[in-house]
């Protein structure tokens, strides 16, 4: 059987999107004695699809407008609310004081808020095909950004030797951080232990990062993949619920699968597949 998608011209000249099947047509001992062609109108299909990805777009270029252009006005509370602070701190006092703590601590949560989002908008950015990534390299540039999460939990990361892979490096690199840093985070009280490993499967790669965490019960384990979803408050731990919706959709678009192996108080592992 062979399935394919074309496109035909009507009597009146327009065109048509069409799709066809095509089976071949057997005897009762087996022999091939015809051809079925079942040809199916999907213009509609079609038109709806340029559409959904048309919205997409748009969307997209909204908030990474939105993103980018806040950032200016942002910075601008920011550093005015810290040179009030540093300038005339010592005339405030009580209330006053206290109140321009919230605003310095409002601004600088909404500063990492956007510059996830702005990351989360750029994931599909890179459009060219990419090169093959070092995935020790991709590792090695993450555990640099990393370094001082690593050291205030006194960490320890391990990894096996990773292979290359066809992402773009920065996407790799990305994955890595958001889950490293998550699985130092999200610690129990024992000092976090991860590993990084890979395993070879046909044509693509499947990572796994893997720590000693609190876990994350079976229920959740879908969830958290979402935009802004998160189990804990910002006061038991910092974040924004970006981290993880950015390693979804940097997999998505090589048509790999992220997802978790985990249960309260027994560690979770991330793994995620990409084409090798
Ligand atoms: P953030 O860490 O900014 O909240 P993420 O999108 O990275 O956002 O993670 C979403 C949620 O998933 C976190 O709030 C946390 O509840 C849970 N989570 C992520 N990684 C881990 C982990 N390694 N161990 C336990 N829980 C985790």
């Amino acid at each position: 059987m062979d399935h394919f998608e074309t496109v035909r011209r009507k009597k009146d000249g327009a065109l048509l999107e069409i799709s066809l099947t095509i089976s071949p047509v057997r005897n009762a001992d087996g022999t091939i004695i015809g051809v079925s062609k079942i040809a199916r109108d999907i213009t509609d299909r079609k038109r709806a699809d340029a559409e959904i990805k048309r919205v997409n777009q748009d969307l997209e270029q909204f908030a990474f407008s939105a993103s980018h252009d806040l950032q200016e006005p942002l910075r601008n509370i920011k550093i005015y609310s810290e040179l009030l602070t540093r300038r005339y701190g010592d005339k405030f006092e009580g209330e006053t004081l206290e109140f321009l703590g919230y605003l310095r601590a409002g601004a600088t949560r909404m500063e990492i808020l956007l510059r996830d989002l702005l990351a989360h908008t750029q994931v599909t950015s890179m459009q060219e095909i990419p090169e093959k990534a070092d995935a020790n390299e991709a590792l090695a540039r993450a555990l640099e950004g990393l370094a001082s999460a690593i050291s205030e939990a006194g960490a320890q990361v391990t990894a096996d030797l990773l292979p290359s892979v066809r992402v773009h490096h920065a996407h790799l690199q990305q994955l890595f951080q958001n889950l490293i840093g998550n699985a130092i985070k999200y610690c129990s009280n024992e000092p976090p232990q991860v590993r990084v490993t890979a395993k070879g499967q046909p044509g693509s790669w499947m990572f796994a990062v893997a720590d000693n965490g609190i876990g994350i019960a079976p229920e959740y384990q879908e969830d958290v993949f979402g935009l802004f979803k998160r189990l804990h408050t910002s006061d038991q731990y910092s974040g924004t619920g970006i981290g993880l919706a950015i390693c979804k959709r940097i997999v998505d678009r090589y048509h790999g699968r992220i997802w978790i192996e985990s249960g309260p108080g027994q560690g979770s592992t991330f793994r995620f597949t990409l084409p090798g």
